[in-house]
C-alpha cells in the first residue's frame, strides 16, 4: 500500500475492503488495553521472593537497623545498588523512596523554590522554561505543567534528541533552566542515546544559564531485550567538560521489582545532592530503609541483578517480536508509518501519516482495543503533527497483544486512507 502514488478509485477500493474487515473486529466486542507500560503479572512474580526474605533479620551489611528511623541518604548497600544501574560513585547516590518520579518532582522542586548549589531560583526568573525532547513521557510534562514551568520541544532522532535544535535553542535564551531526557531506551520511541549526543549534552553546562540542570530520567538502564546496549556515561563526560553540576541522574526498581514498590535512586554532584538533601530533610526523616534491605538481600551483587533482568526479557522479547512483526507485515513497504525498533525498555512508538493518529485511536477504542489518548507524548498534550502513538506490549498476554496488533495496524490503514480520500 502506497498512498502518495494511490487513485482515487484505489483508495475507495482500500476503504471498502478495510472498512468490511473492521466492522467484522467491531462485532468480538474486544477489551483489550495497551495504554501503559505496566510489567505483566508473570513478571512481578519474579520478585515475590522479597516477601518474608528478611527472615527477622533487620540489621544491614554495615550493622544498620532498618526498623529505625534515621538515614536521609538511604542505606549504603541500597545506594551500592543504585551506584551500579547508573555507573556513578556509592557516595554520589542517594536511595530514596518507592519512586523515581517523586524524586524527580522534589529535584524539580528544589531548583524552582530554592535554586540548585548556590544558583538563582527558577522562581524568581522571568520565564523559567524546559526543554522536552518529543515525543516524551507524559508524566515528566506534568510536572513542568503543574508548576506552571513553560515547556518547548526538540524533536528525538534516532541517536539522542535533535543536538542542533537544542544547542541553538540554549543559546538564545537564558531563560531555559532544565531538559528531560530519557537517555537509554527512551520512552516512547526506544532509541538509547549516543556518543556524540552524550556528549554534546555534557557540554551544554558551558553554554546554559548556570542553574541549567539536565534531569536524566534512566528509568530503562538495564532493561535490555536481548544484548547489553551501551549508554556512554553522562557523569564521565560532564566531569571531562567540567559541567558536573548540570546533571542529575535518576532511576529505580519500579520495572524490576514490584512496580511503584521498589527503590528509587538519584545521582548527583556533591553540590547538587547538598541542595536535594536540604529540600528533603524538612520533608521526611528518612526512606523506608526495610525495603531497601529487601532489595538489597534480592540483589546483594551486580550478577543476581542482571540475572533477574534476563528473565524479564526472556517474558518481553516475544511481546517485543509481535509488535514489531505486525508493524514489519504491514508497514514495511508502505507509506503508511515510521517507527524504530527498540532493543530494550517498555515501549514502541509508531508515527502515523500527518493528522491521522487521533482517528488511529479513536477507531481502535470503538473496536475494543485502548491506546495511550493522542498527544499525551507532547507537552500539554498537544502533538502538532498529529503523527505520534505510544505502543505499550509489556502487560496484556501475548494472545490479547496479537489481536490487538491486528486491529491496531487494521486502523491505521482505515484512517490512513480515509484522510488521503478526503484530501484527494
Ligand atoms: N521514568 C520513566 C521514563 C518511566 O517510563 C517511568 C514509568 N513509566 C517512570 C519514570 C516512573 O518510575 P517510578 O515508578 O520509579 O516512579
Amino acid at each position: 500500500m502506497r498512498i502518495e502514488t494511490a487513485h482515487r478509485d484505489q483508495l475507495q477500493q482500500w476503504e471498502k475492503d478495510l472498512e468490511q474487515q473492521y466492522q467484522r473486529i467491531c462485532q468480538h466486542n474486544l477489551s483489550l488495553d495497551l495504554t501503559r507500560g505496566k510489567p505483566a503479572a508473570d513478571q512481578l512474580s519474579l520478585s515475590d521472593s522479597l516477601d518474608g526474605i528478611l527472615t527477622g533479620d533487620y540489621r544491614a551489611p554495615d550493622g544498620t537497623d532498618t526498623r529505625n528511623y534515621g538515614g536521609l541518604e538511604g542505606i549504603a548497600a541500597s545506594r551500592e545498588l543504585g551506584a551500579d544501574i547508573l555507573q556513578v560513585p556509592f557516595e554520589e547516590v542517594l536511595a530514596g523512596g518507592n519512586s523515581s518520579l517523586t524524586l524527580m518532582y522534589h529535584a524539580v522542586l528544589t531548583g524552582y523554590l530554592f535554586g540548585f548549589a548556590g544558583n538563582q531560583p527558577w522562581k524568581d526568573m522571568s520565564a523559567p522554561k524546559f526543554l522536552c525532547p518529543v515525543p516524551g513521557y507524559d508524566r515528566h510534562f506534568t510536572i513542568c505543567e503543574q508548576l506552571g514551568i513553560t515547556m518547548d520541544t526538540v524533536p528525538m532522532t534516532a541517536t539522542g534528541p535533535d543536538m542542533d535544535v537544542l544547542e541553538q535553542k540554549i543559546r538564545e535564551d537564558d531563560q531555559i533552566i532544565g531538559l528531560w531526557c530519557v537517555p537509554k531506551f527512551s520512552n516512547p520511541t526506544g532509541v538509547t542515546y549516543d556518543e556524540d549526543a552524550v556528549n554534546r549534552l555534557a557540554q551544554l553546562g558551558k553554554i546554559a544559564n548556570p542553574g541549567f540542570r539536565i534531569f536524566w530520567d534512566n528509568a530503562y538502564a538495564i532493561h535490555d531485550l536481548d544484548h547489553q546496549v551501551i549508554l556512554p556515561n553522562i557523569r564521565e563526560a560532564a566531569l571531562s567538560n567540567d559541567t558536573a553540576d548540570s546533571v542529575l541522574q535518576f532511576a529505580s526498581t519500579s520495572k524490576v521489582t514490584h512496580a511503584g514498590a521498589g527503590v528509587a535512586f538519584v545521582s548527583a554532584s556533591p553540590a547538587n545532592l547538598a541542595s536535594i538533601k536540604q529540600q528533603m530533610s524538612a520533608m521526611t526523616i528518612g526512606p523506608d530503609k526495610v525495603n531497601q534491605l529487601r532489595h538489597s538481600r534480592l540483589f546483594p551483587e551486580l550478577t543476581q541483578l542482571k540475572e533477574h533482568m534476563q528473565k524479564h526479557a526472556e517474558i518481553l522479547r516475544p511481546k517485543f517480536a509481535c509488535v514489531l512483526e505486525h508493524l514489519d507485515k504491514n508497514f514495511a513497504d508502505t507509506d503508511l508509518g515510521e517507527w524504530e525498533k527498540p532493543q530494550g525498555g517498555y515501549f514502541v512508538s509508531f508515527n502515523t501519516r500527518p493528522g491521522v493518529a487521533s482517528e488511529v485511536i479513536r477507531l481502535s477504542a470503538e473496536a475494543g482495543v485502548k491506546l495511550t489518548p493522542a498527544g499525551a507524548t507532547f507537552p500539554y498534550g498537544k502533538d502538532p503533527e498529529n503523527t505520534n502513538i505510544r505502543i505499550a506490549p509489556s502487560f496484556p498476554p501475548l494472545e490479547e497483544l496479537d489481536t490487538a496488533m491486528a486491529v491496531f495496524t487494521l486502523c491505521v490503514k482505515l484512517a490512513t486512507v480515509r484522510e488521503a480520500l478526503a484530501n484527494a
